[in-house]
């Protein structure tokens, strides 16, 4: 039944960069313009459209610091580990610090934390570089946890000590966090916490959840490899299973959704401003006929890989 043939397109408060991503792209722009050779160990943030516009300006990815003994090194937002910075210094690199204010904060809490004799547990991805960067301030080993198995399994092999100091990934929502804090309360005699996470990533969380609640089709625009994308998307599906997360207007066939009267539109830290806009224009722009009965069953809408 053919009822209305425009949507209604809500896009989140805030789009587009954070801070950090914008001052570590501005920081290497700068770079690119003031010197000759300029290198990057990994990518600057995790959106390739971004990396391949820098690349294009001069910017070269390398993947070893070894690779590299002249020219000037960005550390990129995420930072990292001190050991891998000073053998850059040593090797005679000039660095350009670009690891986001907040990130370093949270370098500072663990450290904090083991001055006052605790084992540092950090609620995280073991394998983002943030993290990395994070074990890599510490003159102690930290334990990474982002899961229950993963927090009884260090209590099992007594990796879990009476007296620890918790700190988050940045980018992790607070929301996820709560059952692994639970747990360890019950576990350890004495538990401290400061809390890390990153107060813009959680003002855009706030925002997405309670955009996705309101409308029919809520949609995340962001890179596959951005981790604060694909936890705004896990979010905003514990909140509305027609949740799709996609990285461009190309990926988003509006053709599908004719059932959808209200679409939400939110993205992740690293995704440009332009691409939001991009999926935004797409919709508005659609106007094929609302044919309420094409609804499908939600979990055609859990892209693989994309469940947290
Ligand atoms: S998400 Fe937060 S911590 Fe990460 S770069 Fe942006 S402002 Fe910094």
């Amino acid at each position: 039944m053919e009822t209305q043939t425009r949507r209604i397109v809500t896009l989140a408060k805030e789009v587009g960069f954070c801070f950090g991503v914008k001052r570590a792209i501005n920081l290497t722009d700068q770079a690119l313009a003031e010197h000759k050779e300029v290198t990057i160990l990994g990518d600057l943030v995790h959106n390739r459209r971004v990396t391949d516009a820098l690349e294009a300006k001069g910017l070269r990815k390398i993947d070893e610091i070894a690779d590299q003994d002249t020219g000037t090194m960005v550390i990129r937002a995420h930072g990292l580990p001190k050991l891998q910075i000073a053998e850059a210094r040593d090797r005679g690199l000039e660095i350009i610090d670009a690891t986001c204010p907040i990130v370093l904060r949270a370098q500072e809490a663990a450290q904090t934390l083991e001055g006052r004799g605790c084992q540092v547990v950090i609620i995280g991805d073991a394998n983002h570089a943030e993290i990395k960067g994070v074990i890599g301030s510490l003159e102690n080993p930290a334990l990474v946890i982002d899961s229950l198995d993963e927090l009884r399994a260090a209590k099992t092999s007594h990796r879990l000590r009476r007296k620890v100091g918790v700190i988050f990934q940045t980018t992790h929502a607070l929301e996820l966090c709560r059952e692994i804090i639970n747990e360890l309360l019950f576990m350890c005699k004495e538990v401290q916490i400061i809390n890390t996470i990153c107060r813009p990533v959680q003002n855009r969380q706030d925002d997405a959840i309670d955009l996705a609640a309101r409308v029919d089709l809520m949609l995340v625009v962001g890179s596959q490899t951005s981790a604060n994308t694909v936890e705004l998307a896990a979010l905003c599906r514990c909140h509305n299973t027609h949740t799709l997360h996609i990285q461009n207007a190309e990926e988003l066939f509006i053709e599908d959704f004719d059932w959808a009267e209200e679409i939400g539109v939110a993205s992740g830290l690293s995704t440009p401003e332009d691409l939001v806009e991009g999926v935004h224009r797409k919709i508005a722009d659609y106007t094929g006929p609302k044919i309420a009965q094409n609804k499908p069953h939600a979990s055609r809408y859990v892209p693989v890989g994309a469940a947290h």
